[in-house]
């Protein structure tokens, strides 16, 4: 009865990324490597890794009508997402400027451009996508208002999906749809707001009392947490040779949400996700590094 297993609303960014010795000081130029121009953004990339591990998958966010829109449009339609919802113009497409340096650590500055005019009037429009969608998911890379006009036309039976990122405060409203909200360590101090305790068993009971219907922690190589009112339980990763954690949340993210779509549980749907998330840490680069439902049973 769905046409869609999921659709992500949120953001698609250029990232542009140079090599460098050391990141230049004020007024200082400094030579970096050559270009490497790659599709990302956390709409993007969570719309990209649902469809290579097969589901339905469609795309709501706005990119610029320039050579950044393009690609980005061109990289969603060859994983197989449905773009028709894509809307084009209004400012340029969002760019990420990542500079890194010898010790992999990223420096970063975002232009949110296209990504900050996906408006309410938007998702207004886009009301029968919403309905067509099984489970919807979000971030925080597009204005708030959006995300909050997402949550009021979800229809009951839509099952909705935040990642809080960038981490903000959130309202009521937004927090009591989430099923679940899911964070990392940083994300869930800062929704918080307040000083919680130091287990992510502590930060899932305290987020539980803002409101989702349930929380799942993620912990990088240590796996993740879900919790919800029955209670709360580990999910251990798999151990695999990590070559680059980018975007290995995102890709938790979206297999999590298609597998609840599903029909499995919180605790099979994240012990899945932690699957693909570790897939996608030994292989360069967030899409291009996420995994077939193939790569995944071979794991
Ligand atoms: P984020 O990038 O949002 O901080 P994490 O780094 O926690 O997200 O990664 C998301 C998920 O990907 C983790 O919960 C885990 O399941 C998997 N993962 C991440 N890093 C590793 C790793 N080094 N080894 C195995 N799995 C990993």
């Amino acid at each position: 009865m769905y046409d869609y297993d999921l659709l992500v609303v949120g953001s698609a960014n250029a990232d542009l990324v140079i090599g460098v010795d050391r990141r230049p000081g004020a007024g200082e130029t400094v030579l970096g490597s050559d270009l490497a121009l790659h599709p990302g953004g956390k709409g993007a990339n969570q719309a990209v890794a649902a469809a290579r591990l097969g589901a339905r998958t469609a795309l709501l966010a706005r990119v610029g009508d320039d050579a950044h829109g393009r690609l980005l449009l061109d990289s969603q339609r060859d994983a197989g997402v449905d773009t028709a919802a894509v809307l084009v113009g209004g400012a340029p497409t969002g760019v990420a400027l990542i500079t890194v340096d010898p010790s992999g650590d990223n420096s970063i500055v975002v232009s949110p451009g296209a990504n900050g005019h996906l408006t309410p009037k938007d998702i207004r429009a886009a009301s029968a996508l919403l309905a067509a969608s099984r489970v919807v998911s979000a971030q925080l890379e597009i204005p708030l208002e959006t995300v909050v006009e997402v949550v009021r036309g979800l229809r009951p039976g839509t099952r909705f999906v935040l990642n809080p990122s960038p981490p903000r405060e959130l309202p009521e409203d937004v927090l009591a749809a989430c099923d679940p909200l899911i964070l990392n360590e940083h994300e869930a101090r800062v929704v918080l707001g307040v000083d919680t305790g130091d287990t992510p068993e502590q930060w899932a009971e305290a987020l539980l009392a803002r409101g989702p219907r349930s929380v799942v922690v993620t912990l990088g190589a240590d796996g993740a947490l879900v919790a919800d009112t029955a209670g709360s339980a580990r999910v251990p990763s798999v151990k695999v040779d990590a070559v680059d954690t980018t975007g290995a949340g995102d890709a938790f993210t979206a297999a999590l949400a298609w597998r609840l779509g599903l029909g499995e549980s919180l605790a099979e749907a994240a012990a899945y996700a932690a699957r693909v998330g570790a897939a996608a840490v030994t292989r360069e680069g967030a899409q291009a590094s996420f995994p077939t439902a193939e790569e995944v049973a071979a794991l």
